[in-house]
């Protein structure tokens, strides 16, 4: 059968709600009150606090839909999208919990038969990964569900960069983490890549499907960990993967909703091949703006808001490849609107506040935007292997193009940025403008130091903490 994204969390949702599981809505992308976080990465980010023991739920065993960003901090894929079939910045996680409930056996289990026998993927086209040392999931895996054991792969924690992937998964630097046992799904022999563990792993052959994370450990700063207070169960498995498989196609790009997506950047740029790559970045970042307008960040030069800022501008300047030279992105609210506005109503109550949001940036950066794209085409033209820093500083400061934005650019056309002359641009400026901040501070206490000396002393104090 083929199933759309709404029967697929719905069936998802369904399914473990027959297991016991309290259907919980998804949390923000802004996670509330966690210094450690910049955006919710994952379905579990919510439960944080439940996995510490510092929380209680009235419930031990949960199931959610979780809005993720990947776009910074810990698990960022923002360089990946356009790139692999598999990574968005913006996407759904499928997930279950158990808060001290059932652990590894029931985990595993379950997933297995939602897999096969309800969505009914083929069972000869799965794989599994466990940690390296977990012998109980190994057994799982081959003696009580049946898979073959050439089918079943141990994976350490990646220390010492034996493999690329890693069966230790982990929030963020600190905080609850364990090992965990993937499931992957083969593509076939027709796509490159090998399978988790090999050194082509990498590759879009072998899709990772669904993380199954047990839960045990605290880790603090230091890297020593303390084990929770009880063991846990934490899944999420994304909803474009496996809609990829489920509707017979290899890539997320392919799925029903992507394609509304890409259908939409196409009609605003003037495209006729849906296959050009901008397409998919465009139809990738009007999801992570969007609801990063609906749950409340909007562009700024720090923090939160200026990865907002880059995921838009960045966005903006596909669509210049493209040949757009006037705003075009806000355009495509009402697209996201029309395939995602059912699951999630903010985004329809929020459509006129999020299009204006975006407007504003986009008209903001048009206005630099094909003056600075002039600067970087000469820049990286010629034989030039590398963007000089001081260019991408000065791209950066006076035309507003984000670092990462000139590396996008620049990894297109197989050339990389200096950045560490950029960083070092970057220090030299804010040195001069301390120094010139100096002297103006100098001058004004001559000013009040005449009129006043005690002001102007504590003045001087205060300059003194400035420089
Ligand atoms: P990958 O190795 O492919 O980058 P991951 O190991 O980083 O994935 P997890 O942190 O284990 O992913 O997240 C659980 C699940 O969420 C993955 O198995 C995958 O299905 C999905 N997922 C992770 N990152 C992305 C992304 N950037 N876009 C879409 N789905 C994702
Ligand atoms: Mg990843
Ligand atoms: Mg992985
Ligand atoms: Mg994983």
């Amino acid at each position: 059968p083929t199933f759309s994204v709404a029967e697929i969390r719905k069936t998802f949702l369904d399914f473990f709600a027959s297991k016991g599981h309290t259907i919980v809505p998804s949390s923000p992308l802004v996670p509330g009150n966690d210094p450690t976080l910049m955006f919710t990465n994952s379905g579990m980010v919510q439960f944080k606090d439940v996995f510490l023991g510092t929380d209680k739920r009235p419930y031990t065993r949960a199931t959610s839909v979780q809005t993720c960003l990947r776009a910074g901090g810990k698990h960022n894929d923002l360089e990946n999208v356009g790139y692999t079939a598999r990574h968005h910045t913006f996407f759904e996680m499928l997930g279950n919990w158990s808060f001290g409930d059932y652990f590894k056996r029931e985990s595993l289990k379950w997933a297995w038969e939602l897999l096969t026998e309800v969505y009914k993927l083929p069972a000869e086209k799965l794989l599994a990964t466990v940690y390296e040392e977990d012998d109980e999931a190994y057994d799982i895996w081959t003696q009580e569900i049946g898979l073959p054991p050439e089918r079943v792969i141990r994976i350490g924690d990646n220390k010492g960069g034996r493999y690329k992937s890693d069966n230790f998964w982990m929030m963020a630097d600190t905080g609850p983490c364990g090992p965990c046992s993937e499931i992957f799904y083969d593509h076939g022999p027709h796509i490159a890549g090998g399978p988790p563990g090999s050194p082509d792993e990498d590759g879009d052959r072998f899709i990772e499907i669904w993380n199954n994370v047990f839960m045990q450990f605290d880790m603090a700063e230091d890297g020593s960990v303390k084990p929770l207070p009880a063991p846990c169960v934490d899944t999420g498995m994304g909803l474009e993967r496996l809609a990829a498989i489920l509707q017979h196609v290899h890539s997320n790009y392919e799925i029903d909703l992507f394609q509304a997506l890409i259908k939409a950047a196409a009609r605003e740029t003037h495209i006729d091949d849906l296959e050009t790559p901008s397409l998919k970045v465009i139809a990738d970042h009007i999801r992570a703006t969007a609801f990063l307008v609906a749950d409340g960040v909007i562009p700024s030069n720090e923090g939160r808001g200026y990865v907002q800022r880059r995921i838009i501008r960045r966005a903006i300047r596909h669509g210049y490849k493209l040949g757009q030279k006037t705003p075009f992105f806000h355009k495509l609210v009402k697209d996201l609107v029309a395939v995602m506005g059912d699951a999630y109503p903010k985004i329809r109550e929020q459509e006129a506040r999020i299009t204006e949001v975006l407007k504003v940036e986009e008209e903001r950066f048009f206005e630099t935007l094909a003056n600075g794209m002039d600067i970087l085409d000469s820049a990286l033209a010629g034989g030039a292997k590398v963007l000089p820093g001081d260019v991408a500083f000065k791209l950066h400061d006076t035309y507003g193009f984000p670092l990462d934005l000139s590396n996008d650019v620049a990894r297109e056309r197989g050339l990389s940025v200096d950045e560490a002359g950029f960083h070092a641009a970057m220090e030299q400026q804010k040195s001069q403008a301390r120094a010139a901040g100096k002297f103006k501070m100098d001058r004004a206490l001559e000013y009040t130091g005449a009129a006043n000396a005690f002001t102007g002393y504590t003045q001087l104090s205060e300059a003194a903490k400035v420089v």
